[in-house]
This record gives C-alpha cells, structure tokens and sequence, in this order.
C-alpha cells in the first residue's frame, strides 16, 4: 500500500491575505490533494489541484473519497488556527452580564483557582483538548493555569490529542486571589522547568516534529509587576522558539488601572515594551482600545493582536478597530477566548467578527471594514498560523506545508446542508459556513496528516 492519500473534496483556502490580495481566496470544485512524506513531516502536501490532474501524477497513490455518497455538501478547509483561549476557562463558559472584572472575580478565577489539583486539570484539559479539535482547531495558543501541574497535566494531555499547542504557565503576583500569585523567583523556576520538559516537544501520534511551543504568559499588566515581567523576559530571551502572548486594552476600568499602577509607562503596551516583551513572535489579545502609539510600536515590532469579537461582545468590552490595525500595519488573527467568549468556534468567532465591523458606529475614532468572507477564512486560519510564526508549517494547502485539515459536512436536512447544495459558487458556501456552521458539521479533522478528531457517521 502506498504513504501517499489522495484526498478527494471540494477545498477552499487563502493562500496569501486577502486584506492585500483581492484574488486570495483559492477554490477547488473537485479537488485533490496528496499526502505523504515531505518537508514537514509524514503528513506533508505534496500536490494539490482538480482531483484528476493530481491523480494522474500520483497513479499509485490511495484515494480518500471524502465525500461519500453525496459529493455536493462536504467542503475541505485549512485546520483553524485560534490565537487566544483559555484552557482553565471550559466549565465557566457562559457566564454573561459582566463587565471584565467582575466577570473575572465572580465567574472566572474561583474555578482558575480548583486547578492546583492535578485530577481537576486533568479533567478539564481533555475537555478542552476535545473542545478545539471537535470544532475543527488544529493550532491554537492557548492561555494557561496558573499552576505549573496543571500545565503538566495540560502539556502531556496536549501531546496525546495530536493537536499543535502552543501554551504556558500564567503567571501574576498581585490584584487576584491569593492562592493565583507567585513571587518573581517561583515564576522564573517553574516557567524554566516547564519548558525544559515540553517546549518543542514531539507528539504520540508518532510525528516527529514540535507540535508543543512554550510560551510565556503574564496575566495582564494589571496582575503583573515588572519583576514579574522581567522573569518573563528572562524566559523568553533564554528560550530559542519561544512566544508571547499577553492581554492588551480590553477594557477602559482595567486600562486606567493599569495606567495607574505603572505611571513611569507611555501606555499600557508601553508595559509590556519597556520590560523587552515584545517581537516578532508576541500576541496581545483584544487591544479593543488601541491608541495610535501603541499600534505604529506594535506594527514597528511585528506583534500582532488575537481580535476576539465574541468576547468583546459578551463582556460588552467595545468595538475592536479592525481598520485601524490594518492602516498601521498590525497584523490580526481571531480568538475564541473561550470563558469570555462563547465557545471553540471559529467558525462563529468569523461571524460575529463581521457582525462587529457591520455593527460599528462610522466617523471617527471607527472605521468599519467590510469584511468578506475570504477574510475570514484567512482571519480564521492563516492569519493564525503568521501570527504564531508557523505559517511554513500550516495555515493553508500550499505544497511543502502539513496537512492541517477539516473536513465540514453538515448532516443532511440542515439549513446549512440544504444553503451549500444550492450554493451558486464558492464565496457563497464559504459565507454559508461561517453563517451556519458549528461542531455539528465537522465531519473530520487531521494534523499533519494524523486523523485526530472524526465524527461517527450516522446510521441510515
Ligand atoms: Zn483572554
């Protein structure tokens, strides 16, 4: 039997970014791709194209007809790339009639705070780990526990799933709980140890390539002192290959808090500059409250911002300044947030991304942008993978890349089925998923060409 598949479905993916390439979202009615040993791994694509045209070049190869009996509802799209989320947050999910920190002293860190226990992390790791691949996520960056067992606990579940995760300890010191803080010292060590055991680890699947990245994680300039920070940057500056991530002007109370508790700052980003934070290869999530500084030191830094339009809604944080970003050159990807937000949809998390920029009062300081459905396909998985630096290794079907995938196929007699059967041309599918589609749809989900999520198919 042949190493190389064929997978045969109609796929979509945006090569390059639409917000600089009007033409950058690619379409294959009858597609076929072929997996096998490569650049990245056992699961490399080695050709993609209408399914003929690769067959003929791979005769040999094993065709997955994906499609099943019927070939018009099932749609092959890049694996989603989710650039916040919170993994302690799973069983706090719907908390809703808060602002930020009430949300988060009420809602959020009593249950952060169950997880010094290993079984609780355990547990609530494999739900989560199941929440991301059953809603088609094959990367994300993922938000910690406070806790350096549970992220033990979250790591070693992390290498089971096959999923990429890139992820590390929460730290703070100050303005939580009691039992959330550490010291400057506790953080530096644990943070070390964690990452001697998991950064840049392989998976279980067999794949012999990094599939967890550290990266390190002040809460929030809030609950961070410098010394906190410092260690953070101690960490990082030690650690080839590692990332940042942090939050960033989510919400006005928690930017005056901030602006008072570091008064020697420029701004809140300022923060996270000054302590040496900042690169290439560093995330800030929300930035809903961006001042025209910090978003031209951002871009200066090649940092980008995980938008989470469902999380801004639901904490009521306000509307994030999409076009701003894109004028000052600040790269942007899509987080679920997941306990602030509304679940491990991305698909959602598109939608209400352009619900937001629909809903946006226009003049300034707002600009709508008019956000298609290319965008948010790109929003949803390239754009992730760029922010992670990860884009050589997934985010699209480019040849040379993994095959990061998920297969949606809604079940039959849904509104979504029924939108894509009589769908007119790709656009309108591709705006029809992000409309309708969820978990329900996901019918398969591989990384690096291991099958690490599928849905039973239905008796009939
Ligand atoms: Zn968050």
């Amino acid at each position: 039997m042949s190493d190389r598949i064929l997978y045969r479905a109609p796929y979509l993916h945006t090569p390059t970014s639409p917000f600089l390439h009007p033409e950058a979202l690619k379409t294959e009615h009858d597609g076929g791709i072929l997996v096998g040993p490569g650049v990245a791994g056992k699961g490399t694509i080695l050709a993609t194209g209408a399914f003929t045209a690769v067959q003929a070049s791979a005769p040999d190869a094993t065709v997955h007809d994906l499609r099943g009996p019927d070939t018009r509802v099932g749609v092959l799209l890049p694996g989603f790339v989710d650039t916040h989320v919170h993994y302690p947050q799973v069983r706090v999910l719907g908390g809703l009639g808060m602002g930020l920190l009430e949300w988060l002293d009420r809602n959020t860190l009593p249950e952060e705070a169950k997880f010094s226990s290993a079984p609780h992390a355990r547990a609530v790791a494999k739900e989560f780990l199941s929440g991301l691949a059953g809603h088609g996520t094959t990367t994300a960056l993922v938000f910690g526990s406070h806790f350096a067992v549970a992220m033990d606990e979250f790591f070693g579940e992390a290498r089971a799933s096959g999923l990429r995760i890139v992820a590390g300890q929460v730290v703070s010191d100050r303005m939580l709980r009691p039992e959330l803080h550490t010291t400057p010292e506790r953080a530096y060590q644990e943070g070390k140890a964690l990452i001697g055991r998991w950064h840049g680890q392989p998976t279980e699947t067999g794949a012999a390539e990094d599939r967890l990245l550290y990266a390190v994680t002040p809460r929030f300039s809030l609950s961070a002192s410098e010394g906190i920070l410092d260690a953070c940057a101690a960490l990082l500056q030690e650690t080839p290959g590692a990332r940042f991530t942090s939050h960033l002007n989510e919400n006005l109370q928690e930017i005056e808090t901030v602006r008072a508790l570091f008064p020697q700052a420029r701004d809140y980003l300022d923060t996270y500059e000054r302590a040496g934070l900042l690169g290439r290869r560093s995330v800030l999530a929300h930035n809903v409250h961006a001042t025209d500084r910090e978003l031209d030191s951002m871009a200066a830094h090649h940092c980008s911002a995980a938008h989470c339009p469902c999380s801004n809604s639901a904490l009521g944080s306000g509307f994030f300044p999409l076009r701003r970003h894109l004028a000052a050159g600040v790269h942007v990807s899509l987080g679920t947030d997941v306990g602030g937000g509304t679940g491990f949809g991305m698909l959602k998390e598109g939608l209400q991304a352009y619900f937001m920029q629909q809903l946006m009062p226009a003049g300034s300081p707002f600009s709508p942008y008019p956000v298609s459905p290319a965008h948010l396909l790109y929003l949803s998985t390239l754009a992730g993978a760029e922010a992670l630096d990860l884009h050589d290794r997934c985010g699209d079907f480019s040849v040379g890349k993994a095959f990061d995938a998920t297969y949606l196929n809604p079940p039959v007699g849904t509104p979504l089925e029924t939108v894509i059967r009589h769908a007119e041309g790709p656009e309108r599918v591709l705006a029809a998923l992000f409309t309708l589609g969820g978990a329900a749809d996901v019918r398969q989900v591989w990384v690096g060409g291991d099958s690490v999520y599928t849905r039973p198919r239905p008796e009939s």
